[in-house]
C-alpha cells in the first residue's frame, strides 16, 4: 500500500510523533489535533476500515481499543475520553487505513456533529 500515508508511518517511511508501538500496531499523535489529546492507534496490517475487517481481524481490533485504554490512562484522561473510529464517507473518513481516534483533555458533546 505504498501511496497510504499510514502504511508510510508504520514503516518509518513517514514522519510522526509515535507514542507507542508493537509487533501489530502503532499509535502516533493526530496532525491536526481537534482535542489538548488526539492519538491515533492504527494496525500495521493495511485495513481500509472497520467494513473490510474479517473475522480473523477481531482480536486485533479488540487489541487497538486495549491499547487506546492504555494511552488514555498514560495521558491521565480519568475524567473521560472518546474513543471513534470514522468508517466511510458520510462518517468523514479521510484517510482509508483503519485508525482509532482518542480524543481528551476536554468535554464532549453528544449526539456528535
Ligand atoms: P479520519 O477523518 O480518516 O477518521 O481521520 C484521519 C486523521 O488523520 C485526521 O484526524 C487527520 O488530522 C490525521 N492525519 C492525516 N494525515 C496525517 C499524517 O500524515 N500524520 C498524522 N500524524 N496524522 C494525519
Ligand atoms: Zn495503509
Amino acid at each position: 500500500m505504498e501511496n497510504c500515508m499510514f502504511c508510510r508511518i508504520v514503516e518509518r517511511q513517514a514522519p510522526a510523533q509515535v507514542v507507542y508501538e508493537d509487533e501489530s500496531v502503532v499509535a502516533f499523535k493526530d496532525l491536526h489535533p481537534q482535542a489538548p489529546v488526539h492519538l491515533l492507534v492504527v494496525p500495521r496490517k493495511h485495513l481500509e476500515s472497520l467494513t473490510q475487517a474479517k473475522a480473523e481481524d477481531e482480536p486485533l481490533i479488540g487489541h487497538l481499543f486495549g491499547v487506546a485504554a492504555r494511552l488514555a490512562r498514560e495521558n491521565k484522561l480519568e475524567k473521560g475520553y472518546r474513543t471513534l473510529i470514522n468508517n466511510g464517507p458520510w462518517a468523514g473518513q479521510s484517510v482509508y487505513h483503519l485508525h482509532v481516534h482518542i480524543l481528551g483533555g476536554r468535554v464532549f458533546h453528544w449526539p456528535p456533529g
